[in-house]
């Protein structure tokens, strides 16, 4: 059995399954946040009963995330509407953004948008959140209500985005009923060279195989080339599954994977033990696709799609207009650094805005040294807008008011996943999908640019 295969065999107390199958899984996670939160509690409610009780209040995780620093108030209130829900849930896990647990969120707009707003409990983005917070764990099978779910995978899970109607079923009962998905594998060989990222690892992966190339299948990432990507790598090539209309992605368990989840279990407090799965010698897939790491280019993925691909110097002509890092893709402190090591002493030309990921990437950023500056002063004296304001921000769009949101039509280079029309604000605007370190390159050139142009 392939991974995947293994994994939901066992979550549904089998000793063998076969893609096609459908089976009843059980859920280790549901996550979810105040974009579908209030929808799935909906459910839950009416399926279920006003006085229903989650299945395991341990087991469900509240992240808001998404539309959070904006003055829209119907946003404001999804918040308090998970708060409410917690309370009367008693459910540990709930990363509120302020710290009354009977207060109200409401976002200041005279504070402006690059000050923090937010109290001592909020994580930042969800996907990104999760493994900071200890609820990843090998084997284990999370649910989320985000179709970037997916990125968990990097820790040797089964993770899925799912829709509010299965999760308010997942919420009462623990239990999902899925069919189990065929497998593409991606045998990833060599080490990336200077300028290359994970980022150019699954633009290039998609761009092989086609925005639907791998819809309802596993994406399994193996091979000699895994043990050459750090966590944040393999978190940024098992986020963009989605985008190629994966099921899930998946990474192969080792020693990586263990100290990172070790560490942020016991960091935490969460649940520590695990058990991962092993890659199987009669695994069978539908196709097996060899990447040789060391052979990539900076890749960028054009409007749009994220199967557009070309590499950044076939578009050297392309002008830009706004260059944006940040999101649960591209806005890790792994990101960040590469960001800055193409921006140190250098000036960008053209409007660019950085959104860490989490409040403990913004900590690193300011707390990171290199010479006399952090690299948040690096990033901020190079001319990029940074906002301390963690969050989806602009990467979905959102309200008008958000951080980087474009509201008019323009060309954008960005670390982020998803480059559908009106994906990150104006439909008419184009979104170039590039890693941090070409977003870096294009910002200083007003242009798409090869990162290595800057690089020595
Ligand atoms: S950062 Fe973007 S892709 Fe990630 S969860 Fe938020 S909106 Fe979705």
């Amino acid at each position: 059995m392939t991974l995947t295969e293994k994994l939901l065999a066992r979550a549904a107390g089998k000793s063998q399954v076969s893609a096609g199958d459908n089976i009843w899984v059980n859920a280790d996670v549901l996550m979810t946040h105040d974009v579908c939160g209030p929808g799935t509690i909906g459910v839950f409610k009416r399926e279920f009963g006003q006085n229903a009780k989650v299945w395991d209040r341990n087991r469900v995780v509240i992240i808001p995330d998404h539309y959070i620093f904006t003055s829209d108030s119907k946003s404001n209130r999804n918040v308090d509407i998970l708060r409410d829900f917690v309370r009367e849930q008693e459910i540990p896990y709930f990363y509120d953004v302020i710290d009354d647990p009977n207060g109200a969120w409401k976002f200041d707009a005279t504070k402006g948008l690059l000050k923090r707003q937010y109290g001592s409990q909020y994580a930042g983005v969800c996907h990104a959140a999760l493994p900071q917070k200890g609820h990843t764990r090998p084997g284990e099978v999370l649910f989320g209500t985000d179709s970037h779910t997916c990125m968990a995978g990097a820790f040797n899970q089964f993770a899925t985005g799912i829709g509010n109607t299965d999760a308010g079923f997942v919420m009462g009962t623990g239990k999902l009923l899925i069919k189990v998905p065929s497998t593409i594998g991606f045998r990833l060989e060599g080490k990336l060279q200077l300028g290359v990222m994970a980022k150019d690892i699954i633009l290039h992966a998609i761009g092989e195989i086609g925005f639907d190339g791998a819809t309802y299948q596993a994406m399994q990432f193996h091979g000699s080339g895994i043990a050459t990507l750090s966590m944040d790598d393999r978190m940024t090539v098992a986020n963009m599954a989605i985008e190629a209309g994966g099921k899930n992605a998946i990474f192969p368990f080792d020693a990586r994977t263990a100290e990172y989840v070790d560490a942020r279990t016991r960091l935490n407090g969460t649940r520590s033990t695990y058990e991962p799965v092993e890659v199987d010698h009669d695994q069978k897939f539908t196709r097996e696709i060899v990447i040789d790491l060391s052979k990539l280019e900076p890749t960028v993925a054009c409007h749009p799609d994220p199967g557009q691909r070309k590499s950044a110097k076939e578009l050297s002509h392309i002008q830009l207009d706004r260059a944006y890092v940040g999101s649960c893709t591209g806005g890790k402190t792994s990101d960040f650094v590469e960001f800055a090591r193409v921006l140190r002493g250098k000036k960008v030309v053209i409007d660019t805005f950085g959104v860490p990921a989490t409040p403990e990437i913004v900590h690193d950023l300011q707390n990171t040294r290199w010479g006399n500056q952090t690299i948040w002063d690096i990033l901020v004296s190079a001319g990029v807008q940074m906002t301390e304001n963690a969050g989806c921000s602009a990467c979905l769009g959102g309200p008008v008011d958000t951080f980087g949101r474009m509201n008019a039509p323009m060309k954008c280079i960005s670390a982020t996943n998803r480059n559908f029309p009106g994906r990150m604000g104006h439909k008419e605007s184009q979104v170039f999908l590039a890693s941090p370190a070409t977003v870096a390159a294009s910002a200083l050139a007003g242009r798409v640019a090869d990162p290595r142009e800057y690089m020595s």
